[in-house]
């Protein structure tokens, strides 16, 4: 039922993100059955189970001390019914597989995470995933209409948007307020149980999305599709200080993008081809013709033309992703940094209010200087929320007391923005002894009480979200002296894994011996 081989157990001890914790076992269901009959013997047993899908999860939700259940193979039904615009997916398959089938039909599932060719339906919803898209269609919430769900206990449950609140866990009146008044204003939140939607939806699989595995497993979900708009055009935007960017960002949004991405000095940098900018910001925008794509296109460098100091137009899709490839070109320079530069993903998913993004970018790059460790800031800033890549020198002594600083520093300037620590990626063990600051001790009481409606006996990725007694978000790095002990060829496959986003690998290949020269 689960594997105890070390090799096995070596080659599901890292996700993406930093840690490298070696998994008690390793279970792979084969399906629905499969799966409830492992969750009941857990559960006889208080085993710890961690859900997982690809691995490409960056918050260390996907890794952890118990039995990894890797749910990215055995769940992989997939149907269209183009009628209802709708699709049921096992939690296997990934948002490539769903855009191929879908597209004959000219739909799509709008959030598309740059991670789409191997994040898993689980994976997406648990994190509550977006992408660029994001900034018009909203995270991928907004597109589960229903989930099955294998809880703690080993039923079997359908979770419909609309079937209300279920028996587990209400909300008082007080608590609604409390949820009012602490909930942060951004455009994307991935931090902590979905109170807030919760209270306004009064559904319960809003507290499914972006659960992180913690409160049940995902088999299936039912998505809801919308049109391929039938026209795009786009521009590349650059600027040559931070305050015009942040000013061009709302009239932008007003313009209703499809993505409004910024790519900072601190990742252009790395890019020979990139423009010499401060900022630049890369906009797309889909309309239902030509005309009316490129005439928006129009108005936004019209309306910009004061503050703007570089500018590109593209007036249809070859165009568009020609002005993208500077934004593709970016994981290979970074790619090709000397070994001792390693990306590691503490302060990686930040999200505040836009009119603070500005600030934000400006905090980040002073945090950087101050620890000493250069980053690389790009992400969404049509959402208020920037990816950054902390790149530290390995070989200096200190750097780990470095990115310490810097995982500090930035939490305490999110937290002055009035931002989130997830837009995205989720809460993880990486970030979860930071959340109380963020929504006050009631309300993480609330999210204690989610998890005991749903895990009361706390087998389901303990220490995610809620944090684990002496949480160490830098304990157990994949880098560094302290990491933990594995085979040196399976250590060096993971790494391919992670410098190609190969997170599409079955995990058992990394096992296999290499073959004799
Ligand atoms: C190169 C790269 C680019 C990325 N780009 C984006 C992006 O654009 N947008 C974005 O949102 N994210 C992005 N990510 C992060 C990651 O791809 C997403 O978080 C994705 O949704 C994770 O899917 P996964 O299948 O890999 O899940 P995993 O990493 O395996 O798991 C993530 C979390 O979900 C839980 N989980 C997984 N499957 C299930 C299930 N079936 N039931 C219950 N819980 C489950 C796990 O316990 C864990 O807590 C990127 C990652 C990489 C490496």
């Amino acid at each position: 039922m689960w594997n105890s081989d070390a090799r096995v157990r070596a080659a599901y001890a890292e996700g993406a993100g930093i840690y490298r914790i070696v998994p008690e076992a390793v279970a792979i269901p084969t399906g629905i059955e499969d799966l409830v009959a492992l969750v009941r013997r857990a559960a006889a047993a208080h085993a710890v189970l961690i859900p997982r899908g690809a691995g490409s999860g960056m918050a260390g939700g996907n890794v952890g001390p118990g039995i990894i259940v890797d749910l990215s193979t055995g769940f992989s039904e997939l149907s269209i019914d183009p009628q209802r615009r709708t699709a049921r997916a096992g939690a296997s398959v990934t948002w490539a597989q769903i855009t191929e089938a879908a597209r004959p039909f000219g739909l799509r599932l709008p959030p598309d995470p740059s991670s789409g060719l191997f994040a898993t339906s689980g994976g997406m919803v648990s994190t509550n995933a977006a992408g660029p898209r994001t900034v018009r269609y909203g995270s991928v919430r907004a597109w589960v209409e229903g989930l099955q769900v294998v809880e703690a206990g080993g039923s079997v449950r359908s979770v419909t948007r609309g079937a209300g609140s279920g028996e587990r866990f209400s909300l008082t009146t007080e608590n609604r307020q409390l949820i009012a008044e602490r909930f942060p204003k951004t455009r994307k939140n991935s931090s902590g149980y979905a109170l807030d939607k919760f209270a306004e939806s009064g559904d319960e699989v809003d507290l499914f999305i972006g659960a992180e595995g913690t409160l049940g497993f995902i088999t299936a979900v039912q998505w809801r599709l919308d049109q391929i708009p039938p026209d795009i055009a786009g521009a590349a935007l650059g600027f040559d200080d931070l305050a015009a960017m942040t000013e061009a960002v709302p009239y932008l949004v007003s313009l209703k993008p499809t993505a409004l991405e910024l790519l900072d000095s601190t990742l252009l940098q790395f890019v020979p081809e990139a423009p010499r900018v401060a900022c630049l910001l890369l906009v797309e925008f889909e309309r239902e013709s030509a005309a009316a794509a490129r005439g928006v296109v129009g108005d936004a460098v019209r309306g910009l033309k004061q503050t703007l100091t570089h500018v590109e137009t593209a007036v249809d899709r070859r165009g568009l992703e020609q002005l993208w490839t500077v934004r593709r070109l970016a994981s290979p320079a970074l790619a090709r940094l000397p070994p001792s530069r390693r990306s590691l993903q503490v302060i990686e998913d930040g999200c505040v209010p836009l009119d603070a993004l500005g600030e934000y970018v400006a905090g980040l790059r002073a945090a950087a200087d101050q620890a000493g460790i250069p980053v690389a800031i790009f992400g969404h800033a049509g959402d208020g929320h920037v990816h950054v890549n902390a790149l530290p020198d390995t070989t200096r002594p200190g750097w780990r007391e470095a990115l310490a600083r810097l995982f500090d520093d930035v939490t305490d300037l999110l937290l002055r923005l009035g931002g989130v620590p997830s837009g995205e990626h989720g809460i993880g063990r990486l970030r979860a002894g930071v959340l109380e600051r963020f929504y006050g001790a009631e309300v993480m009481e609330l999210f204690r009480a989610v998890k005991r409606a749903y895990d009361p006996l706390t087998i389901l990725n303990p220490g995610v979200i809620i944090p684990a007694t002496g949480w160490a978000p830098l304990a157990a790095l994949k880098v560094g002296d302290g990491a933990a002990a594995i085979p040196d060829d399976i250590a060096s496959r993971l790494r391919d894994v992670e410098r190609n986003a190969a997170w599409a690998t079955p995990k058992l290949e990394l096992t296999h011996p290499t073959p004799s020269t």
